[in-house]
């Protein structure tokens, strides 16, 4: 992703081992206790593969000629993964895999190659898709705009320091990010010491993503192609996701015979059975949402009708490694929509809209003021449809911006809709939507 939930808090994991964790909450599809840890602590899976779970995990693997790490972590995260790393091993670091450009992936390499310069070692060979560094370079043109989505997705769930990723640094891409030394188009080999490592693109979160299989390991390293929560298909603020092309990698993945299975967020897997459990339900949730919504895309259905009818069954939510804590199903349905046909939602007064200003003074002027929409907006709220007291809320608020009653009506009204929210976009912005209303309140009163 550029990632998930909160950080959890490491008093409640009772469960240190993350293989035992995982292979207890797949065998029972329940969870006890938080599969997504960010403790930057390093387990020692095998002799020669170690995971630090962080945001993201650093995934490393020992060879004879030093050793081979799957993504550097983020910005705020990386010293102190090198330091659990460290404790563990101090062979130089040979190679560095971006399984993706997202910053909780890329972030912490300026840490990286600080341990490296530290230790009189050369700096690591830096290996992603051809894919990266155009997202890297997307992400300079936008910096501000991927500041201030960021600081609104994250901002939902911890105001103050997010996931590192709120920070009030200027440079989206920190400064010291090495960016790759060695691109490669559909699938490359890696031969380091004596392991051969296999490196696959396959569109899912992104368009640069690498998963890769280690016939020698039976191991499978899928970076954000598994996440323990639901696919990050469908994020409202981000560029296109490819929900069927993920299904066809997790397919792809699932004829390896693979034993074991390390993701860059949540628990790494032990046994076939399992890992072809989880690929198969992350897999189906996602081809059935592309087929459910161009099935009704086919039939002629406006998106608005699209987005209210297309579900996934309650029961596969529900379980540890899909529900929607982060993003959800109706996000990817919109970005299916988005894919296979365009930005147009087929609403024949959206294509070309009124400003939104206009509509909500005549919407005010209709119902007898503004007052009334939002009383309305408060009596629907309180009934519990949330859906539409934010509508009317909105068209109050365009209709008297600088209203101290109507953005206390609508910071309270948003305060309600984030907290009935399960997903961390959800609630990043409807928490950003409270605190903009807070903050008219807040200066008037000031004046
Ligand atoms: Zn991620």
């Amino acid at each position: 992703m550029s990632l998930h939930p909160k950080p959890r808090n490491s008093e409640s994991i009772r469960t240190e081992d993350p293989v035992e964790l995982s292979s207890k909450v797949i065998d029972e599809a329940i969870a006890h206790e938080p599969t997504n840890r960010v403790t930057n602590q390093l387990s020692v899976i095998t002799d020669d593969i170690a995971v630090i779970e962080s945001f993201s995990h650093m995934i490393v693997f020992q060879t004879d000629d030093g050793l081979v790490s799957f993504d550097a972590s983020g910005e705020s995260s990386g010293l102190a993964v090198i330091d659990s790393l460290r404790e563990w091993r101090k062979d130089q670091i040979h190679s560095l895999v971006y399984t993706h450009g997202h910053l909780d992936h890329v972030g912490g390499s300026g840490a990286i190659v600080a341990d490296a310069e530290k230790r009189g070692y050369r700096h690591p060979t830096v290996f992603g898709h051809e894919n990266v560094p155009h997202r890297l370079r997307r992400y300079q043109q936008t910096n501000n705009w991927n500041t201030l989505i960021n600081r609104r997705q994250f901002g939902g769930v911890s105001p103050k320091h997010g996931m590192g990723l709120t920070s009030n640094s200027q440079l989206f891409v920190p400064e010291g990010t090495a960016w790759p030394d060695v691109v490669y188009q559909d699938e490359m080999t890696l031969s380091v010491g004596g392991l051969d490592i296999e490196f696959k693109h396959g569109k899912g979160e992104t368009d640069d993503h690498t998963w890769a299989w280690i016939p020698s390991k039976k191991t499978l390293v899928t970076g954000d192609l598994v996440i323990w929560v639901f696919p990050n298909a469908g994020n409202p603020q981000k560029v296109q996701r490819y929900p069927l092309e993920w299904a066809a990698s997790l397919r792809q993945m699932m004829t390896h015979g693979a034993e074991l299975l390390l993701p860059a967020h949540g628990l790494p897997i032990s046994g076939n059975k399992r890992i072809n459990r989880v690929l198969g339900d992350i897999a189906e949730v996602l081809e059935k949402l592309v087929a459910d919504t161009l099935e009704l895309m086919n039939r002629g259905e406006q998106l608005n009708n699209i987005v209210h009818e297309v579900k996934v069954d309650k029961e596969m939510l529900e379980l540890p490694w899909l529900q929607p804590l982060y993003d959800e199903p109706e996000f990817v349905v919109r970005n299916i929509w988005r894919m296979y046909g365009g930005w147009w939602d087929a609403d024949p007064a959206s294509l070309k809209p009124s400003p939104q200003r206009v509509l909500a003074e005549e919407l005010a002027f209709l119902t007898g003021g503004v007052e009334k929409l939002v009383e309305r907006a408060q009596v629907l709220a309180s009934t519990g449809d949330l859906r539409l007291a934010c509508h009317l809320i909105e068209f109050a608020a365009e209709a008297a911006p600088d209203d101290k009653t109507v953005h206390g009506a609508r910071s309270e009204i948003y305060r309600l809709r984030r907290s009935s929210e399960s997903s961390l976009m959800s609630k990043g912005i409807y928490a950003a939507a409270m605190r903009e209303s807070d903050e008219i309140v807040q200066s008037e009163q000031d004046q």
